[in-house]
């Protein structure tokens, strides 16, 4: 049997190179490759499209949120291998808020274990709203999931650290590791909400009280404010996104962050309840897991390829915001990107 495996030296070598050169290009369905100049010229053509439309407004029941410049308009690409593509403003900050409920739920099952998050919070979509108490009430605190309110801050419960302060050391570490930078605080933004958050300690005492809060509700409550207030912009979004979509392994400063494994289970908790009650509709239009935030913040994954994100304030009755999603539904379509897009074999 062994001649079998006994390939010659030169018949490997050829594929090989071949692989290597294009393994980490983009390709659309039917296999051409992308290049980096449609890339662009697809980003400025989105950025074009669509930066003049009105619809939506800016998050208002946290206060801070009413007064970011609703222009605030920002698209970035990062690749799995590394490459940075912008469009618009990709400096201005927004705060995180939702869509860091990701990357602590990352960190979560990357300590414990994907089984935990399933049996101490949930994975399932609650068809709620995000901050539904009823959601909460109806199942005894259990299958609701870490991309709403009360999964998130029973997540933020569950990170390592003895005390709150060790707690919130660990969650800004997460955070910024995925975006490849030491994020801030926005004061302003934590302040606003902290002060007017009795929805979200009532949730947390719920879930105490049905024994699915693991920490005090009112610091696991806290440490959430404040994760939600923490600042980012478009590109440290999509390298947050561009990181999941590469195993785990950021691809920009390359450090390895969370394990394939903790990605695997991940993604589909995106893809079942990332964009709130709209979260069917975005995964039938684009087919990638995603997560929005009241912020205006928005990013995909495409796994294995790259992540996206878009920064615009004004959000539609979901809370999702408005251009983000056209943006990304828009580039997906004119890349001729889709995961469930499928060659059948000759
Ligand atoms: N900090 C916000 C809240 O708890 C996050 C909401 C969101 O982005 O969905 O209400």
């Amino acid at each position: 049997m062994k001649h079998i495996f006994q390939i010659s030296a030169g018949r490997l070598v050829l594929p090989l190179i071949a692989a290597l050169l294009f393994s980490s290009q983009l390709r659309s369905q039917g296999g051409t490759p992308i290049t980096k100049e449609r890339i662009e010229q697809v980003l400025t053509d989105a950025y074009n499209k669509y930066k003049d439309i009105k619809e939506g407004k800016n998050a208002d029941y946290i206060k801070e949120l009413a007064q970011v410049d609703p222009n605030i308009f920002g698209i970035a690409v990062v690749t799995a291998d590394g490459q940075v593509f912008t469009k618009g403003d990709v400096t201005s900050m927004v705060s995180i808020q939702s869509v860091s409920k990701v990357f602590t739920m990352a960190k979560v099952i990357e300590e414990q274990g994907w089984q935990a998050v399933m049996d101490k919070i949930g994975v399932d979509a609650t068809g709620m709203r995000f901050n539904s108490i009823v959601a909460v009430e109806m199942q005894k605190g259990k299958e609701i999931n870490p991309l709403v309110n009360p999964g998130a801050i029973a997540s933020t419960s569950l990170i390592s650290g003895a005390d709150s302060a060790a707690k919130w050391k660990n969650i800004v570490q997460i955070q910024s590791d995925f975006a490849g930078r030491q994020l801030s605080l926005n004061v302003p933004v934590y302040i606003s909400e902290a002060g007017d958050n009795l929805r979200n300690q009532a949730i947390a005492h719920l879930l105490y009280a049905y024994g699915r809060m693991y920490f005090d509700p009112v610091q696991s409550t806290d440490i959430y404010t404040k994760q939600c207030a923490l600042n980012v912009n478009a590109k440290d979004l999509a390298t947050m996104a561009a990181t999941l979509a590469n195993g785990g392994v950021n691809p920009i400063t390359k450090k390895k962050v969370v394990s394939q494994t903790t990605v695997m289970y991940t993604l589909p908790v995106m893809a079942t309840a990332g964009l709130y009650d709209n979260s069917g509709i975005w995964l039938y239009k684009t087919g990638l897991p995603a997560k929005s935030g009241v912020g205006g913040g928005l990013l995909a994954v495409f796994p294995g390829k790259f992540g996206i994100a878009v920064v615009s304030p004004p959000l539609d009755e979901a809370g999702n915001s408005v251009k983000a999603q056209y943006v990304i539904a828009y580039v997906i379509d004119q890349l001729k990107l889709d995961p469930y897009w499928i060659e059948p074999k000759k």
